[in-house]
């Protein structure tokens, strides 16, 4: 029998959307991502990108505090693990996440620890693959497949994450780490600009690196860069290397120069990539309306719908403008009850 609503993707969108589907009774089945080597070497692995990080601090209900007795209270015995490894200091990304499941489990949500490779949006009800060969049917889905952060792919960015790398200023910026110290941007493109105007905020100078002698960024863009006295462009530029310490994190960063091969070391506390990120949206095999940059397309103001009717999409698979827990979150709660409102529409 075809399941009213599938779900894929796991973070903050995809459990929001599975809370208020299991509360409106339909049963939603979701595909949460498979535990593959792939997934964890492009940040892919299930609960999304916020379980890749340390605090959360910006997410509305989690102040800073000692969670242990909630979160000893909260969660299934299978995760009781998390409340010794609470730091006491406020809501960690992967603490968060844990929660969002369980709620979306307490009301019902059947989760499937699999990718879904292929789809098929021509017959209704859809139906979909799993990489692990389980097949399912449904009368709506929700993609919640959300996107990944673009990295350069040193091994001293991978050793450094969580401790001075960075790919979001709005989520870290305000990091004590980052106060009144030199900080790093690498891009030069319009949001490698907005990092970097963010950033200027809490830095005492942020290093814009940019590998040409003129920013891609817009022209209103680039002179806010060229405008900002804490700001200050390393033209010609890449970055070679992040320097650091397990004990201390990113110390400086070495960079190269793209015109005659000398390089330099600048001290920094914080190295930021703004180079772009990836919507997980290759498994849909250009199925539904897509951006130039493989977005998928809300095609209905205010709404979730995407170009197939009964396929919506929540959290950052379809925003490349907020990219926030509580935005994806929102969405997701959008989409399930769009779908409920479609599903009832039909008679579904
Ligand atoms: C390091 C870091 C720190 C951040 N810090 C903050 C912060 O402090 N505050 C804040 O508000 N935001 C923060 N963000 C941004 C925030 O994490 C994202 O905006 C948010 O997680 C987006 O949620 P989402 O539900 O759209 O999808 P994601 O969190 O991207 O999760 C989607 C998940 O779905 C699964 N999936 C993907 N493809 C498939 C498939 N084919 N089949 C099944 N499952 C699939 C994967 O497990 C994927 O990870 C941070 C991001 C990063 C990278």
């Amino acid at each position: 029998m075809a399941e009213h609503v599938a779900i894929i993707g796991s973070g903050p969108a995809g459990w929001t959307a599975a809370i208020y589907a299991a509360r409106a009774s339909l049963k939603p089945i979701l595909f949460e991502g498979a535990v593959t080597e792939e997934n964890r070497l492009q940040g892919t692995m299930p609960l999304g990108q916020l379980a890749l990080t340390t605090e959360v601090e910006n997410y509305p209900g989690f102040p800073a505090g000692d969670l242990s007795g909630f979160l000893a209270s909260s969660l299934s015995e299978e995760h009781r693990w998390l409340v010794d490894m609470h730091q006491k200091e406020g809501c960690s990304g992967p603490e968060l996440m844990h929660l969002m499941r369980q709620q979306a489990t307490n009301f019902g949500t059947r989760v499937v620890t699999d990718d879904i490779v292929e789809v098929d949006f021509d017959a209704h009800p859809f139906r979909l693959r799993s990489l692990g060969g389980q097949e399912v049917e449904a009368h709506s889905v929700i993609i919640s497949t959300g996107a990944r952060a673009n990295y350069l792919g040193l091994d001293s960015e991978e050793r450094f994450k969580n401790n001075g790398v960075s790919a979001c200023a709005v989520c870290d910026g305000a990091l004590p780490r980052f106060r009144d110290k030199p900080l790093v941007v690498v891009g030069g493109g319009d949001s490698a600009v907005e990092e970097a105007d963010y950033l200027s905020k809490f830095g005492s100078t942020v290093y814009l690196v940019h590998r040409r002698d003129a920013l891609r960024a817009s022209k209103i863009m680039a002179q806010r860069a060229e405008d900002n006295p804490k700001i200050d462009i390393q033209w010609n530029s890449v970055l070679e290397e992040i320097l650091g310490s397990d004990e201390a994190g990113v110390t400086g960063v070495r960079l190269k120069s793209t015109v005659d091969d000398s390089t330099r070391e600048l001290e920094a506390t914080g190295a930021f990539m703004a180079i772009g990120h990836t919507p997980n949206t290759l498994f849909l095999n250009g199925k539904l309306a897509m951006t130039e940059k493989k977005y998928l397309k809300w095609t209905v103001p205010f709404r979730t719908n995407t170009s197939v009717e009964g396929v919506f999409a929540a959290g950052d698979v379809a925003d490349d403008y907020y990219r926030q827990a509580v935005t994806a979150a929102g969405s997701g709660c959008m989409a399930a009850l769009d779908a409920e409102r479609w599903l009832a529409a039909k008679g579904l």
